[in-house]
């Protein structure tokens, strides 16, 4: 039977998803054998690194990567490195298909005055932060602030609140970094403020997110009522309204409608504000906003500004892909026509339609995208695949190596009372995935 060899690099929810998607659509005329690359000495992309330590029912998607990853067509190579290791041409002549699944992790900038003073921290950095991620474990954060500003209106957005927001005692219990609970347990932080350059009807939360937000128990959540009633008026006047920003408006509604309880923190969603310059003097003291104003559904900036006094603002308005070595990116994502880049190689999950969409919406994209490549592909080539590109003695971590990882982890955290607790250190990774 003719054996495909294919290449997905990264092992994030799309490149999973993608293999899965070969591995059932193998039948007696076509298998493959896949082999995963990853940057990292660890596996699972997304859900180990940014989804938030509070929703470990998301992280539990990590059971199908690893049932994915225990059939035989399959082999892991982490700590392998695209554009470093081994380049898109090695890939390109040494499988049937490559898939480019990376994903967008590089920050995004607002392109404002005092961006880059001291603590004022794009997404890219404080997610994987508070994750554990080994890049950013040494990324400098100050929490001794009593006001922290979060700029944009998306999920991400919502989870850095959360994480501000929420009671440390409770995080003791989920797999955060032990650095990042350590800061939060003497964070000085009783106000956010997540600020939203449209109005409510444009948010970007997702309706169950929102919800979980009355969950926090020391925290009052404020929403300008008065916003919300503008917000329901112009969208009564829309045709064909959508149900998600119908249900996020009476979520938002009843939020702001909830009693206020006697407790430390607050958390404010402020609408039609778009910062125009971060002050301070080294680091963030001040953040100063252009009031926005909506005219038949487009959006100005007015005259009119005012200033928030902060010690932190965290910016969490999406992701750039990064690119590769004579592949073309544009729009936040790598050029491509379905999914199709050039020749033999694909793009699938955030890097093929940008960052947008969870988990799940990767399933039946990197199914569409396997369908495609499944379609174009010829006579098997009879490569060699990435054995003899990688220079001898290149420390490679496999499935065994990962699982090794995964136990050590999971134990430390059973010791502790945690589903695990993460190494963030890439020589302990490596050395713990290599070792016999
Ligand atoms: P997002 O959903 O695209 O939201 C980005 C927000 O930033 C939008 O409100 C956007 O406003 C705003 N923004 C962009 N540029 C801005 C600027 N220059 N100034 C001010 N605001 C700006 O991105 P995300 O929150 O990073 O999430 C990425 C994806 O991951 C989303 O699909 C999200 O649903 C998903 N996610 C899901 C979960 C979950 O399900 N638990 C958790 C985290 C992330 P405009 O709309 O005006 O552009």
């Amino acid at each position: 039977m003719p054996k495909y060899k294919i290449a997905i690099v990264g092992a994030g929810p799309a490149g999973y998803f993608a293999a899965q998607a070969f591995q059932k659509a193998q039948n007696e005329t076509h298998s493959f054998s896949i082999d995963m690359i990853e940057r990292l000495p660890t596996p699972w992309g997304l859900v180990r690194s940014g989804v938030a330590p509070d929703h470990p029912k998301i992280k539990s998607v990590s059971k199908v990567f690893e049932k994915i990853a225990r059939e035989s067509n399959f082999r892991l190579f982490a700590n392998v490195e695209l554009g470093k290791d081994i380049s898109l041409k090695d890939l390109r002549d040494a499988y049937d298909a490559v898939i480019l699944a990376t994903g967008c992790s590089a920050e995004k900038k607002l392109g404002i005055k005092g961006e880059d003073l001291f603590n004022c921290i794009s997404s890219a950095k404080f997610v994987p932060w508070y994750n554990a991620h080994p890049d950013f474990a040494k990324t400098k954060v100050d929490l001794n602030t009593d006001t922290a500003v979060v700029i944009g209106a998306g999920n991400v957005a919502l989870d850095i609140a959360r994480m501000l927001c929420t009671d440390p005692d409770e995080l003791e219990t989920t797999d955060i970094s032990d650095h990042a609970l350590g800061m939060l347990k003497s964070s000085r932080i009783k106000k956010v403020i997540i600020c939203a350059r449209r109005g409510p009807e444009h948010a970007a939360f997702s309706t169950t997110e929102l919800r979980t937000l009355s969950n926090l128990m020391n925290t009052n959540i404020s929403i300008d009522e008065s916003e919300l009633k503008k917000a329901y008026c112009r969208v009564s006047v829309m045709a064909g309204v959508e149900k998600d920003i119908e249900n996020n408006l009476e979520t938002m509604r009843l939020i702001a409608t909830l009693r206020k309880k006697d407790v430390a923190k607050n958390l404010e969603i402020r609408f039609l504000c778009s910062p125009i310059e971060i002050i301070g003097n080294k680091k963030v003291e001040e953040i100063v906003f252009a009031e926005n104003e909506l005219k038949d559904g487009e959006l100005f900036q007015t005259e009119n500004t005012y200033s928030i006094k902060t010690g932190l603002v965290i910016t969490a308005i999406g992701y750039d892909v990064a690119g590769y070595s004579g592949i073309k990116v544009k729009n936040d994502r790598i050029v491509n026509i379905a999914g199709h880049v050039e020749n033999n190689i694909y793009v699938t999950g955030w890097a093929k339609r940008g960052p947008v969409g969870l988990i799940g919406t990767n399933k039946s994209d990197s199914l569409h995208v396997v369908e495609l490549i499944i379609k174009n592909l010829k006579a098997p080539k009879g490569l060699t695949g990435i054995d003899n590109i990688l220079k001898s003695g290149h420390l490679i971590v496999d499935q065994i190596g990962w699982e090794k990882i995964n136990a050590s982890e999971v134990i430390a955290g059973q010791l502790a009372g945690k589903p695990r607790i993460k190494v963030d250190n890439w020589d302990h990774l490596i050395s713990l995935g290599t070792s016999k």
